[in-house]
């Protein structure tokens, strides 16, 4: 895949649908940071495969909540490399309840997880990337953003916040040459969804028309792909990888 671009970060890339897109982009030929909030190990040694492969990788660890920590993380980037051309704004959390037993607190939780990170993130980037007239961000939403979920109004809020905001934020970079596309994957085999039994992922898998939940790797083809010059045409764009799941 052509990238113009040589650089791109990757919130929450220690694990599950975020190291599978720091692997995708490495072996794409652009140096790769691997963002993190708990897993300093499993990004270590994210960094280290990448380089067994002669890819470029850096770690660096912060909070994607903390307004002030992201600012610093984005900073000590642009120092290192000059300049950022990519973001990828994965990071993300669920704390589902039914809505008559949510806390606001716990609403809050994942609004702040999910889409305050985002809005952090792609404000720091659009910044940075005006300037060098060059750059695109990929919001990973959700298909739950589109459709809502029982058990998950804060989930779907900050989502659902997430596929607005990345519109509004194409919208402002378009002048500039910096385009932002959101991506909503359904179900996708990861840590997030291992929590569910069997029983419920076959339930789900026999609703999914290609017949069984999507791998991490098939997220980040489709998000590099939206970051790469062949998407240069495209910026506001949502895109569905669902199995087919909502059309
Ligand atoms: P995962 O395996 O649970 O990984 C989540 C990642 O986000 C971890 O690397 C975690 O870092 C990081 N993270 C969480 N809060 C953070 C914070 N405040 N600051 C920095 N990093 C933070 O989840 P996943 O399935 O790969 O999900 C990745 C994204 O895809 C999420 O936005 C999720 O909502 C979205 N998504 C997933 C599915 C699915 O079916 N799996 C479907 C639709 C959308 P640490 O481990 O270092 O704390």
């Amino acid at each position: 895949m052509k990238f113009s671009g040589k650089n791109v970060l990757i919130t929450g890339a220690s694990k599950g649908i975020g190291a599978e897109i720091a692997k995708n982009l490495a072996a794409n030929g652009l140096k790769v940071w691997i963002n993190y909030r708990s897993g300093a190990k499993d990004a270590d040694a994210l960094k280290t495969a990448i380089e067994a492969e002669g890819g470029k990788a850096a770690v660096i660890g912060f909070d994607a909540t903390d307004d002030q920590a992201f600012v610093e993380g984005f900073k000590t980037i642009v120092d290192a490399d000059g300049s950022l051309a990519y973001l990828v704004n994965n990071a993300g959390i669920t704390n589902d309840k039914l809505a008559m037993r949510m806390k606001t607190e716990e609403f809050m939780q994942v609004i702040d997880a999910n889409l305050k990170s985002c809005f952090i993130g792609s404000r720091e980037a659009i910044k940075a990337m005006s300037k060098a007239r060059f750059g695109a961000v990929v919001n990973v939403a959700s298909i739950v953003g589109e459709t809502g979920n029982a058990g998950q109004s804060n989930y779907a809020a900050s989502k659902g916040g997430m596929i607005a905001l990345t519109k509004s934020f194409a919208r402002e970079g378009a002048p500039r040459n910096v385009r932002f596309n959101a991506v909503t994957p359904g179900f996708i085999a990861t840590a997030m969804t291992a929590i569910l039994s069997e029983e419920v992922k076959e339930t789900y898998a026999k609703n999914i028309p290609l017949g069984r939940f999507g791998e991490a790797r098939e997220v980040a083809e489709a998000i590099a792909f939206l970051l790469s010059d062949h998407a240069s045409y495209i910026t506001g764009e949502t895109l569905k990888i669902n199995g087919g799941l909502l059309m």
